[in-house]
Parts: C-alpha cells; structure tokens; sequence
C-alpha cells in the first residue's frame, strides 16, 4: 500500500530517540518530498561524559545527525532528562503550537506504555495535543525500554538503507562507544525481525495509535 504523507512532525525525547527507532522511514520521507520537523525535547546535557566529551557533544551529534538524513527544520528544547513529567503541561504547549502552526498529516511519536518517564510523557502529550484532529499517529518503540510493543505498521527497508541507517547512528559518537544497542549487528538484528513480520528481509515497525485515511482521488 502506498503511503503519501506531504507532512510529518517527529517527536524525540532525547537527543538519539528517533534516530534508533525510525531513521531509515524519516529519510523516505524526506526524499519522498514530505515536510519533516524534527522536535527534540532535551540536549541531554545532563547524559554527557563530561570528561571525556565536551557538555553540549549531543547537540552537535544530534545536528549532524539531521543534516544526515536531510532535515531541514529541527528545534532542540532544554527540558533535563529524567524531569519530564514536571514538565508536562508545558510539553503539551509546545507541541500544540506546533500543531496549529504545521498541520501535520502525521505524527510520530514515542509509545505511551514505554518505560522510560520521559518517553512515556511525550507519548501522551503528543495523544493529547492531536486528539480530535485528523491528524495520524504512529508510535515506535525505543531498544529496550517498550517492553511489549508490538508493531502493526511496517515500513520495508533494503540492505543499502539499513547501510545509511548505520552510518547515521554512527553520527552519534559519544553513545556508540557506550550503548550496545548503537551495535549495526543489533540494529540488523532488530530490522530483521520486524521484517520477518511481512515477509520481507528488514523493515522498521511502529504501532498504529490512530491512522485518517483519505480515499478521495
Ligand atoms: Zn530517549
């Protein structure tokens, strides 16, 4: 089935969060011509290794990160990892700003029952900024913080995508030296298994919170 999508606002908790989860489906998008904004909620600052790492080393990773993947608007707030729920209601603002601004025909997000406070606080803030529009929204998971999610949507990605998704992963110096899950043979592994889904050798998955479908021609 084909998928035309003209705009598509990206949520990211942290700095590397969309990267990991929907690298390789945003930069179809892009060279399918949609409009994506990428909207990161934290610098992470409070992540870095300071002593190995300059502090603001995310920032710049996350930059280089969407240059790679040809993003042309991308917005990094300062809100401190850990501390998002105190910050709901402002969340909230936020994305409903962008909202009314932007339009998006898609949104996507992180998955509400995701274990991390963080995470979970964006989910259900971007739930709540588009409930009753006709606005989509599809949630990815996160490696090893969404424990049973199970993806109902597919996007099918060949082996030079993967290759591009790994190099763009590897943008982020700092945590491939120190995440596991950053590992190509994860991320292959990962995408593979979701591929399996619909018979096909990769594909990145995410979970249908509402899809509007316009059938007109
Ligand atoms: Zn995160």
């Amino acid at each position: 089935m084909r998928f035309d999508a003209k705009s598509c606002l990206i949520l990211s908790p942290h700095t590397d969060d969309i990267e990991l989860s929907a690298g390789a489906t945003i930069r179809k998008f892009i060279e399918n011509g949609c409009r994506v904004k990428s909207l990161v909620f934290s610098d992470c600052k409070k992540s870095v290794d300071t002593s190995r790492y300059e502090q603001d080393v995310l920032v710049k990773e996350c930059r280089a990160a969407a240059k790679h993947l040809g993003i042309n608007e991308l917005e990094i707030l300062e809100y401190p990892v850990r501390e998002f729920p105190k910050y709901r209601q402002e969340i909230l603002e936020k994305i409903y700003s962008i909202r009314k601004e932007m339009k998006p025909e898609l949104v996507i997000a992180p998955w509400e029952k995701d274990l991390h406070q963080d995470h979970q606080t964006v989910a259900k803030e971007a739930l709540r900024a588009f409930m009753r529009t006709d606005t989509s929204i599809w949630a990815y998971q996160v490696p090893g913080t969404c424990s049973g999610f199970t993806p109902d949507i597919f996007i099918s990605i060949t082996e030079s995508e993967i290759e591009q998704k790994i190099e763009l992963l590897y943008k982020y110096e700092s945590q491939v030296v120190r995440r596991d899950y950053f590992q190509p043979n994860k991320i292959r592994g990962m995408l593979s298994y979701f591929g399996t889904f619909i018979g096909l050798p990769y594909a990145e998955g995410f979970m249908n919170c509402k899809s509007v479908l316009n059938l007109d021609i």
